[in-house]
């Protein structure tokens, strides 16, 4: 029996944990706390770029103009030098996120979220499951009809598999939840990748599903049998894995590899 069958929570942060490395999660269940708030460069980006996208909106419109972006990251960016791959790579970071910042809120001047940095739930039938979800960023649409709406995320990873992951995802849930699809799903990548924008329809939401059942299907503890599946040695995300010497040494018994 599946995940979704079991009637399973699926929240959203744990999904992506786990997608993005079944071994890592699973060591991570069984870690000592100390070892489970283990964070890299990336994360501590993401939660200062968290903040300042929160600080920016629940800015009044009209004081817009005179939000500060460096001085809010200033407040929330890290002192942890040695979770970068250099010092210069720290400044570098903390600069490309300054730049990255201002040319996405430049057309933000006057937008009003609806939602933002909240947590949602709700119960998906097809998928026998509970759906739960932290929304960055929802807004109106004002180039389409009253009820349009856009969610929006800005990341600093752009890791195509967790991109894949949070439209789907979005898809699925806003249809259950809200009973419209939203017009746009948005990521906004703030270290200077491009935007990627999808339109979601009827169409593309039986895909979405199909995704989430997949998804939900390999939840519980993403264990093929043979032992978690590891991403493939060299991958991004090894080489930011707080538990990558213990991989470079696996057990002699051939494990299954996650590209
Ligand atoms: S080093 Fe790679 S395979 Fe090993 S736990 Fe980390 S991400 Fe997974």
């Amino acid at each position: 029996m599946n995940a979704a069958a079991k009637g399973t929570v699926i929240e959203d942060y744990k999904l992506e944990e786990l997608l993005r490395c079944p071994y890592r999660y699973a060591k991570r269940q069984e870690a000592a706390p100390s070892a489970k708030a283990e964070v890299n460069w990336m994360q501590l980006a993401q939660l200062a770029v968290s903040y300042v996208v929160n600080a920016f909106y629940t800015t009044p419109a009209e004081e817009r103009s005179r939000f500060s972006i460096p001085e809010m990251l200033e407040r929330w960016w890290t002192n942890k030098v040695s979770k970068f791959e250099s010092p210069e790579h720290y400044w570098s970071v903390k600069q490309q996120l300054i730049d990255g910042l201002s040319s996405l809120f430049v057309t933000e001047m006057s937008a009003v979220p609806i939602i933002l940095f909240e947590q949602h739930q709700t119960v998906v039938p097809e998928l026998q499951a509970e759906l739960v979800q932290i929304f960055q960023l929802v807004l109106n649409d004002n180039d389409g009809e009253p009820a349009d709406y856009i969610v929006r995320k800005y990341i600093v990873d752009e890791d195509e598999d967790m991109i894949l992951l949070f439209q789907h995802l979005t898809a699925v849930f806003c249809s259950s939840a809200f009973g419209r699809l939203p017009s746009r799903i948005e990521v906004f990548p703030v270290l200077g990748g491009k935007s990627r924008i999808v339109h979601p329809t009827a169409e593309t939401l039986r895909q979405s599903m199909d995704y989430m059942n997949l998804a939900a299907g390999f939840m519980p503890e993403a264990d093929s049998g043979r032992g978690p599946l590891r991403k493939a040695a060299g991958s991004a995300e090894c080489r930011r894995c707080p538990f990558i010497e213990e991989c470079a040494k696996p057990p002699e018994a051939a494990e299954a590899l996650l590209m």
